[in-house]
């Protein structure tokens, strides 16, 4: 279909899949995210400048044309019925990229008008989207559908010329089902779940950050469903399920009566797992497990409170840094730290250093990045390598942390260790940091808060007995050990076959990480997101792991795994696993195959 012909769409029933995120079942119209409001300024060029900034416009559509193109080859994994439906529309955009009047327009007015390429495009938009929309003729539908098409595409330009930090989620309609390109995990933490039904995306994988924020959330979401953009028009009913990662577009009457079903399904066994809060978390022949949780932002402290959560493994303390232009000083941080030491109520408390790098952006830390950009940010200034070059930060915070510590159990815990040196240089740093509190009197714990490292680099996990001689505690990160060690990022797509924790690669090195901590006497727990996969769990703790961490609506199903099995078996099974060629065996072994 080109974009000239003006047949209207009929609203058949289109099914969508992606990621899994956070299971669920959600049944609402789709909202798509507002962008940032685009405010262009009709800035003047200098006549100078009209080949620089004719050449931004095109490094911009450049981009656009490449991200088109990628969503074209990702459709290839749609349903056919949905292919069709979207295919016609990308090459209209591609198109209109190409030698098109728009983009023609836009250059003339650069160079004509003198102004920048961003207000050219605008311009130029609104002229022909105008200028269509005043044609006269029977299909007017598709007069306006056209136009819609000319904007939309101008807005792809100008996304890329401006980048604009934040999305504003706040017009949306209670009740919907937020659907957005794609979302960064500052845009997640800016989510209010009781607003919506649900959230899918067009890009994004399982084990992202914005992943991991979105699970926090509890709300049913499904990412990286390639294609499902170009079909959901505002108001588009939805029907979304979370767990297996299917999108269903204008249900008809028999999709909605089964999701219904399912929803009430869905409450009767989480009402079923709630009961579950007060047993014990240990095997049929009772060995004990200590199920922790993850926090990702201060509102979920009342669901650990009820997931039976025994304390939490990982404070991500990333979203205090978010979404603010300045950085937060000490005594901020400190009362942040304190209110959620204090809400748990005598439990253990492990607070994560700053994390900032990779697929982790945070505004206010802009001055603290490389002067030049990183090729790779994800293999460059992360975690606690850019805080001990910029140890200031670092001493803030944990002096920050060691204040709270006052209030209750604390544990503090460096991200990203990749060296024993790294290890050692923050021992001094918060050896200094104790020391300089102590003498000012201030109100500290009576003994020094543990500090441990995070195991989620192959190097970490290869020099775990080296490492543990220096450090209190392990906490087995696998999102980050699965993409370093399989060279595969953390957010691939479905189907990507790239990125699994289930790689029995991964497997080896949590369990030489167990074996070094047991030789070392120090506690080893596992946090990444694969803590939270049910039918990993007799399998992890066969590799020896007896303290899990998880994003705490998990808890229940992972409880109920643990008292499902008893350890011999899960020893056999993690022995067996051990030894598979790949991820797919495990998978099948694990399926009871
Ligand atoms: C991990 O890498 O597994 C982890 C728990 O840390 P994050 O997801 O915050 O990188
Ligand atoms: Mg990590």
């Amino acid at each position: 279909m080109k974009p000239t012909e003006t047949t209207p769409r009929p609203r058949r029933e289109l099914k969508f899949s992606g990621h899994p995120i956070a299971p669920g079942i959600g049944i609402g119209p789709v909202y798509e995210a507002a962008e940032p409001v685009l405010t262009i300024t009709h800035k003047k060029i200098a006549a100078a400048d009209i080949a620089a900034e004719t050449a931004r416009l095109e490094d911009a559509i450049s981009l656009s044309r490449k991200q088109l193109i990628k969503l074209k080859t990702k459709l290839a994994s749609l349903p056919e019925q949905s292919q069709t439906e979207i295919d016609p529309l990308i090459d209209a955009y591609l198109h209109m990229l190409g030698n098109s009047r728009l983009v023609r327009g836009a250059r003339l007015r650069i160079r004509d008008k003198l102004i920048s390429p961003e207000a050219a495009v605008m311009e130029e938009a609104d002229a022909q989207a105008d200028a269509i929309l005043t044609l006269t003729g029977p299909d007017k539908a598709g007069r306006v559908r056209r136009a819609e098409e000319v904007r939309e595409i101008a807005r792809r330009i100008l996304r890329n010329l401006t980048r604009l930090p934040f999305r504003n989620f706040t017009n949306i309609k209670s009740g919907s089902i937020l659907a957005a390109e794609s979302l960064r995990p500052a845009d997640a933490a800016l989510i209010q779940p009781t607003n919506f039904a649900g959230i899918i995306t067009a890009e994004g994988g399982a084990d992202g950050h914005t992943a991991v924020m979105l699970r926090a959330l509890g709300l049913p979401a499904v990412l990286g469903a390639t294609g499902v953009l170009e079909a959901a028009k505002p108001g588009t009913m939805a029907i979304i399920d979370g767990e297996a990662g299917e999108i269903i577009l204008n249900p008809t009457a028999r999709s909605l009566a089964a999701a219904q079903a399912r929803l009430a399904e869905r409450a009767r066994s989480l009402r079923a797992l709630a009961r579950l809060q007060k047993a014990s978390a240990e095997t049929t022949d009772h060995v004990p497990v200590d199920l922790q949780a993850n926090l990702e932002l201060p509102f979920e402290i009342p669901m650990i409170a009820e997931s039976g959560a025994h304390g939490i493994g990982l404070m991500r303390s990333e979203f205090i840094f978010m979404n603010r232009e300045t950085l937060p000083d000490e005594d901020t941080q400190f009362q942040i730290y304190r209110d959620i030491v204090e809400a748990m109520d005598g439990d253990p408390v492990t607070i994560r250093v700053l994390d900032w790098g990779s697929d982790k952006e945070v505004e206010a830390l802009a001055e603290y990045t490389p002067d030049t950009a990183e090729a790779n940010p994800a293999l460059g200034l992360r975690g606690i390598r850019l805080l001990l070059r910029n140890p200031e930060l670092l001493e803030t915070q944990l002096a920050a942390i060691l204040r709270a510590a006052a209030h209750g159990p604390v544990r503090i815990m460096i991200p990203m260790v990749g060296f024993q040196s790294e290890i050692i240089a923050t021992w001094e740093i918060y050896d200094r940091v104790w020391r300089r509190l102590k003498r000012r009197n201030i109100r500290l714990p009576e003994t020094r808060p543990p500090l441990g490292i995070m195991i989620e680099t192959p190097a970490a996990a290869l020099a775990a007995r080296h490492l543990a001689k220096h450090a209190d505690f392990f906490a087995i990160g696998t999102n980050d050990l699965t993409m370093y060690t399989l060279a595969a990022d953390r957010s691939l797509p479905v189907g990507s076959k790239l990125y699994d924790p289930l790689e029995p690669t991964i497997l080896r090195l949590i369990y030489e990480t167990v074996v070094a901590a047991t030789a070392a006497k120090i506690p080893v727990s596992l946090c990444g997101e694969l803590a939270s996969r049910p039918e990993a769990t007799p399998l992890l703790f066969g590799l020896g792991i007896r303290q899990f961490s998880m994003h705490g609506n998990a808890i229940p199903r992972v409880k109920k795994a643990i008292r499902a099995v008893n350890s011999k078996h899960c020893l056999q099974l993690a022995a067996t696993a051990l030894e598979l060629p790949d991820a797919d065996s495990v998978r099948a072994l694990l399926a009871g195959g």
